[in-house]
């Protein structure tokens, strides 16, 4: 089965991804994840992928497609929680005909509220040395602006920045948002609330998941 997890940028699909995948056995795939790993090991669609990468052009969508593709067959049985894709209605359609009906089990759209997410996005401070990630007000570090994990300083991603936020959800409510209807449409559309703290929205999740059949 493959589970889609959908929301506006902010909306702690990556947090709850990774705890769904821990905790609850779901391989986790997600368009950056998939391209590194295709990649790495040196697949045909991985090498097409990396000459539109070496040149500093975008990976086109068919061959994005292809990478998830081979990522998707190689999950087997196992199922499958797709992070951040599709991103378009164009994707979602092509997403379903790739896969055929009936294997994606269901779209959850993450719903948080505009206020909060651009409160999350503009706090986030993260270490350019390992990755880690902190919140100013929701998760802050020991010591302000340094690494708990490795010491680095911390920082605040340009596309964090806030006048960037606001295209950013711009581009979410154009582009993205119409996939709910999409998905509303083939009877998979599932709300979860992800306003609450991190804990109580896998709390809910897991509840639907397991209601779903995982
Ligand atoms: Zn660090």
């Amino acid at each position: 089965m493959i589970v889609v997890l959908t929301g506006a940028p902010g909306a702690g699909k990556g947090t709850q991804a990774d705890l769904i995948s821990e905790k609850l056995g779901f391989k986790k795939i997600s368009t950056g994840d998939a391209l590194r790993r295709q990649i790495q090991i040196g697949s045909e669609i991985g090498k097409k992928a990396q000459g539109f990468m070496s040149e500093g052009r975008l990976v086109p969508d068919d061959v994005l497609l292809g990478i998830l593709k081979s990522e998707l067959d190689s999950a087997g049985s196992q199922p499958v929680l797709l992070d951040g894709y599709p991103r378009n209605l164009a994707q979602a359609q092509a997403l379903q005909e790739i896969v055929g009906q009936g294997r994606i089990k269901a779209a959850i759209h993450l719903d948080v509220d505009y206020s909060l997410l651009t409160n999350r996005i503009t706090g986030r401070r993260t270490c350019p040395s390992c990755g880690a990630s902190f919140h100013v007000v929701n998760s802050r570090p020991r010591v302000e602006g340094v690494c708990d994990k490795c010491g680095g300083n911390l920082v605040q991603r340009p596309d964090d920045e806030e006048q960037k936020v606001t295209t950013r959800l711009q581009v979410y409510e154009n582009d993205t948002r119409p996939i709910l209807d999409f998905y509303r449409g083939h009877g998979l559309y599932h709300r979860v609330d992800g306003n609450g703290p991190t804990s109580q929205v896998f709390q809910d999740l897991s509840k639907l998941l397991h209601n779903l059949g995982a």
